[in-house]
């Protein structure tokens, strides 16, 4: 899915090819696309498109009195629309502008998870962006503090956290955790005052890397070819050369250095471990 970076530089494109255009209207085209009854959608015709912003996963468009929150989900996008065609393949929603430019929604396969809310007044106070914790690039170490004071669960848990910190998934963890020397099974309250630093330099560099590589492509890459820690397993870690293992999980794999974090044990490829920390 993708993560903070991507979706920051994807808004930031979109702001630079749409910024300013006259919005005409926006339209569903699967019934499960519109999360939300009002407001209309309507209400933002006519409104000059301030421009794309991102909270977390989420991308924002932002129309008068509107905004339009965006979810992608695994493989949704957001790309210009020069057919609009009627039955567009993947076609998820579409914008029309006055211009005679469309931008559409897609999601491939057939699990139209992806889906716009529509959401007028403060969208901190309301779903989906209600709940969220604050993005994991405007923290400092005495945020990290806060985030994690509470959260006894693992460290690589904890970062995918949406409620605790926005915009961390499960590449920039694996990443995060590599570059601060962290177990990612450690219990996140309990890192000492110098780990918690060293975590927040660590998001802090991870996500300014991803962003950079990001801002050079044209369009959102796919997951694997970002490369880095999270498709390094098996391969030779690139600080010390140990060789990365992996925890599976039903729904995501840890990777990690036992020689950088977790002091040389290797932890047993199985979420019954006793001994994971
Ligand atoms: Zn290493």
């Amino acid at each position: 899915m993708p993560e903070l970076p991507e979706l920051q530089a994807h808004a930031e494109r979109l702001s630079a090819d749409f910024s300013g255009a006259v919005l005409a209207g926006f339209g569903p085209i699967t019934f499960t696309a519109l999360k939300t009854f009002r407001p209309d959608p309507s209400e933002a015709a006519g409104t000059i498109l301030a421009g794309f912003g991102r909270r977390g996963k989420y991308l924002l468009i932002e129309a008068g009195p509107i905004t339009f929150v965006v979810h992608l989900m695994q493989g949704g996008r957001l790309r210009p629309d020069d057919k609009q065609s009627a039955k567009p393949r993947g076609g998820i929603a579409r914008w029309t502008f006055e211009d005679g430019r469309a931008l559409l929604l897609t999601e491939p396969g057939t699990e139209r998870r992806a889906g716009v809310w529509v959401v007028a007044g403060d969208i901190e106070t309301q779903d989906p962006i209600l709940g969220l914790g604050p993005d994991a690039d405007t923290l400092d170490g005495a945020g990290w503090t806060v985030v994690l004071a509470q959260r006894s669960g693992r460290l690589h848990g904890v970062l995918r956290d949406q409620h605790a910190v926005a915009g961390v998934g499960r590449r920039l963890a694996n990443e995060i955790c590599h570059r601060a020397k962290l177990s990612p099974f450690a219990n996140a309250s309990k890192l000492a005052p110098d780990q918690v630093a060293i975590l927040a330099a660590a998001v802090r560099e991870c996500i300014a890397e991803s962003l950079a590589a990001e801002r050079a492509q044209t369009e959102m890459v796919k997951s694997a070819e970002r490369g880095g820690i999270h498709h390094g397993a098996g391969q030779p870690c690139p600080r010390c050369g140990d060789v990365l293992r992996t925890v599976e999980y039903r729904t995501y794999t840890v990777v990690y250095c036992p020689t950088c974090q977790t002091g040389g044990k290797v932890l047993a490829n199985n979420t019954t471990s006793k001994f994971l920390k």
